[in-house]
């Protein structure tokens, strides 16, 4: 399959080349444990705090001492339902990592209107709600109040949706959504005193979260963010093209909708197809060339009904019939219009046979 038919970049992205060229050093002559006293360590330990120094600067954090390496948004996500438990109240947006996590301490559920999450400041101490959401792209608000704590997962948002870290109590992002390889990522927390250690055993940082600190990875982070937030005007608007080209492309078509909403993050397209199962879409055209996807890759196995659009007040045949287009820097316009012809074609030979 070409790199420019895979059009399902909210699962994951592949390496930018600049993330790659930082890394290579160190998978090869650079080497050592930034907590070693000796000169191998105390060369790995400046590489590391000028990735996080340089992830403070792109992503607008107040000091480089508020990001703490994790292996990426599921730890994170984990990290702050476990600190907050019962106190934490979350949106129905939520990735399944918080979902899940908060789920298993027995956190509060919030309701919603649309992409509205009403909160009662008595309520909760602390609310997580996803800054862009994975499966459609919008992105939810909170009504009505002010927690004292808000946690926002911004993985789908950086090089895509702008943000404002000094508004978040803390952040979760992951690194392989914008460039990195995946396993890893950033707990942000303004104020890390406030936190409690979400993995003991050695000091590392700050002894916040133990576990020898992968310096390759951490630098093909910084690498990533730089880019992809310096890139995200241009990116945006060659994402913008390329929505127009899909609805352009299926204007002849009967029985679809998108979610308006996703229009908040250029990079994903939700589409429901009447009369379509999604996930037979995905796979025929996976056989014709093209990479799709009908939610996130994560739950893409699970036969549990699709959460978000269950919130949204999707019917089942809307939930079964709706897939999602994730495009990132090597989608063309040329590689575009031939998705949407194939997408097309499949769409209707799959109506043929629908029962
Ligand atoms: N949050 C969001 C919004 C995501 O899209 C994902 C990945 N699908 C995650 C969290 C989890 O990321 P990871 O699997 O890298 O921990």
């Amino acid at each position: 399959m070409l790199p420019e038919n895979y059009f399902d970049h909210a699962a994951t992205s592949p390496v930018e080349p600049e993330a790659l060229h930082a890394m290579l050093p160190w998978l090869g002559e650079l080497f050592g444990n930034p907590n070693s006293v000796h000169q191998f360590g105390v060369r790995a330990k400046a590489a590391l705090e000028s990735a996080r120094e340089s992830l403070a600067l792109s992503l607008g954090a107040e000091d480089p001492a508020q990001l703490i390496f994790v292996s990426g948004a599921t730890e994170a996500n984990h990290w702050i339902a476990r600190q907050f438990g019962k106190d934490l109240a979350y949106s129905p947006f939520e990735h399944s990592s918080m979902l899940e996590s908060a789920k298993l301490y027995e956190g509060k559920s919030l309701p919603n209107q649309g992409y509205s999450v009403p909160i009662d400041d008595s309520e909760s101490r602390a609310v997580a709600l996803i800054h862009t959401c994975n499966e459609t792209g919008a992105c939810p608000s909170l009504a009505g109040g002010n927690p004292s704590w808000l946690h926002q997962d911004i993985t789908q948002s950086v090089g895509h949706v702008p943000f404002d870290l000094s508004r978040m109590q803390s952040a979760s992002l992951s690194g392989h959504k914008f460039g990195a390889p995946a396993g890893i990522g950033l707990l942000y927390c303004q104020d890390p005193l406030g936190l409690q250690p979400g993995m003991v055993g050695g000091e590392q940082e700050w002894g916040l979260r133990s576990g020898t600190s992968p310096v390759a990875l951490a630098v093909a982070l910084a690498a990533a963010a730089r880019v992809s937030i310096e890139r995200r005007e241009e990116r945006t608007q060659q994402y913008l093209v390329l929505r127009n080209l899909v609805f352009d492309e299926l204007s002849d078509l009967v029985g679809w909708s998108t979610d308006p909403e996703s229009i908040r993050s250029p990079h994903i397209l939700s589409l429901s197809f009447q009369r379509i199962e999604g996930e037979t879409l995905v796979l025929e055209m996976d056989a014709a060339g093209f990479a799709i996807s009908s939610g996130a890759a994560c739950s893409s196995h699970s036969t549990k009904p699709n959460h978000v659009l269950m919130a949204l007040g999707y019917s089942e045949s809307q939930r079964r019939g709706t897939i999602r287009i994730s495009f990132g820097p090597q989608n063309s316009q040329d590689s575009t219009i031939e998705m949407c012809r194939h997408l097309k074609k499949c769409v209707l030979s799959l109506r043929d046979k629908f029962i």
